[in-house]
């Protein structure tokens, strides 16, 4: 049977991921070293483990409130006011989702109607634009530049407003770039998302892993942007919960209320363990936020340097996991770099035009991964480049 005309169209539009084709190559090689996944490489701490099982052991095994346990509620919203410094109310502007990614969706579908178009920067999560168009928006991508480390101009952003922009998605440190955005940059695009009427998606899934002196800043917390943000945010990467699949937005309550609708009829919940285990992370789990983070913050360091000292020119970026080195210049598409690299030195890493036409001639390299494989992997990569310098 001929399945073309049988799948909706704008599910048949949209590419498979690129990350995940290129990781099937991996599969069964276990020499290869992956600085590929976005994951870390921690097991979840014990306690937030314990937390999980104390809460089967007991039998809680039932659905929760579709917008989540109001205890875990209460946390998030003295989190959020602490770390994000906007209050929101537990009742009725926080929904617990499974994980950012069906926060992600809910948001959009929450805001758009056909043909809105959604602006978000790239290079991107690669989640954005497909999660866009099956949301019947129109994906709309703004450039961001190596000169500007990747973070996002005002500037730019405007050229692309036209008056059938509708949401603008930021994600900041963000993935595959790490880059931060200032607190001036940040209020200038706030000023736009005013001006014209924007309603912002702001993942924030990264914003505990920071390595510069400044705070992070949620546009969410600038003046006239809660009434118009829809913050989200997670358990997966900071408390290396992936596997848990518990994230939650917090917003104004009509929106929340229009994101529960479709969260209660396609999800009824998010996993009550996994709430339970999300309770003992708010409770007790920020040391071991710091403690991973100061591995992070080591490797990146060891990671940068390796790479500039062997020719592959990469910012120092402010946060998440990832850095994005230049390779351009070796004359190498992103994807022949890539599979070569994996062929001759068993490195896996991800062609930076998996995150977006922008990111062509660079690479993600994610350090999330011990610091002995990181060592090896940097060897290796330096044999690669030194062969195709001499080639
Ligand atoms: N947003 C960004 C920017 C990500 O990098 C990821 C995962 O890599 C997600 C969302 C998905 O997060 P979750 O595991 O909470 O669904």
């Amino acid at each position: 049977m001929d399945y073309t005309n049988k799948i909706a169209r704008q599910v048949g539009e949209v590419p498979r991921s690129g990350i995940r084709d290129f990781f099937e190559l991996v599969q069964g090689r276990p020499d290869v070293i992956s600085l590929g996944v976005g994951e870390p490489d921690f097991a979840t701490p014990w306690n937030i483990r314990e937390a999980a099982i104390y809460s089967l052991e007991k039998g809680n095994t039932s659905y929760t409130s579709n917008l989540g346990l109001l205890q875990l509620r209460k946390l998030i919203s003295e989190y959020v006011g602490g770390f994000f410094k906007v209050d929101y109310e537990a009742s009725n502007e926080v929904l617990i989702t499974v994980g950012v990614s069906e926060a992600i969706d809910l948001a959009l579908r929450a805001l758009l109607n056909p043909g809105d178009e959604v602006i978000f920067h790239e290079p991107c999560y690669v989640s954005y634009s497909p999660s866009i168009t099956m949301a019947y928006g129109d994906a709309v991508p703004v450039e961001t530049f190596k000169q500007d480390n990747f973070s996002l101009k005002a500037s730019t952003l405007e050229k692309v407003i036209t008056s059938k922009s509708r949401v603008l998605m930021l994600n900041f440190p963000t993935n595959p770039t790490g880059a931060t955005i200032g607190k001036e940059d940040l209020e200038e695009i706030a000023e736009l998302c005013i001006k014209h009427d924007l309603m912002v998606i702001s993942d924030e899934i990264y914003s505990e892993l920071r390595y510069e002196k400044a705070d992070h800043i949620s546009i969410a917390s600038l003046p006239g942007m809660k009434e118009r943000t829809i913050l989200l945010h997670g358990f997966s990467k900071a408390f290396a919960m992936t596997g848990f699949r518990l994230g939650y937005a917090c917003a104004p309550q009509p929106i929340i209320e229009a994101m529960m609708k479709i969260h209660q009829y396609s999800m009824l919940c998010a996993p009550i363990t996994s709430q339970a285990a999300a309770i003992e992370a708010l409770q007790n789990g920020a040391e071991s936020v710091e403690k991973m983070k100061a591995s992070y913050h080591q490797r990146r360091d060891y990671m940068v340097k390796r790479l500039n000292e062997m020719g592959l020119p990469c910012h120092t970026p402010g946060g998440a996991f990832y850095v994005f080195p230049e390779i351009s210049h070796l004359g190498l598409s992103s994807k022949e770099f890539a599979l070569r690299l994996l062929d001759a030195k068993d490195v896996a890493a991800v062609p930076g035009d998996a995150f977006g036409k922008c990111g062509e001639g660079f690479l993600r390299c994610c350090y999330a991964t011990s610091m002995d494989e990181i060592v090896v992997a940097m060897d290796r990569m330096e044999a690669f480049v030194s062969d195709l310098q001499s080639s």
